[in-house]
């Protein structure tokens, strides 16, 4: 079932959000890490789904409509995986006050 917030859907109002994307990634993969790893952890977390399970093993990843919210980051457990960093200044999503 489709989780529902003030009548809203999750995916609806996922479609909404505004990037300005910077030219550089913020966030970089190292698919070599992911070659060993079997919970592939990133692909089921990212909010976005920003990670693509590659049947060679690997993942694929792109940056641009990234929430920026860490999930990634927090649950790889393969040291030098993910190398993660705050877009450049004004970069990345936008935020909307009120
Ligand atoms: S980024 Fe981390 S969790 Fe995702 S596939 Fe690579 S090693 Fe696994
Ligand atoms: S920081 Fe969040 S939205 Fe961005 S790639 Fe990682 S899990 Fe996905």
């Amino acid at each position: 079932m489709t989780e529902r917030y003030d009548g809203v859907s999750f995916e609806d109002r996922m479609a909404t959000v505004q990037f300005s994307v910077a030219d550089t990634a913020h966030i970089v993969v190292d698919g070599d890490k992911c070659q060993g790893c079997t919970t592939k952890a990133c692909v089921s977390v990212c909010p976005a789904k920003l990670f693509v399970p590659l049947s060679s093993g690997g993942v694929l990843f792109n940056y641009e409509q990234c929430f920026e919210c860490g999930s990634c980051y927090v649950v790889c457990n393969e040291a030098g995986a993910i190398s993660w960093s705050y877009p450049e200044g004004g970069k990345g999503v936008v935020l909307r006050h009120g």
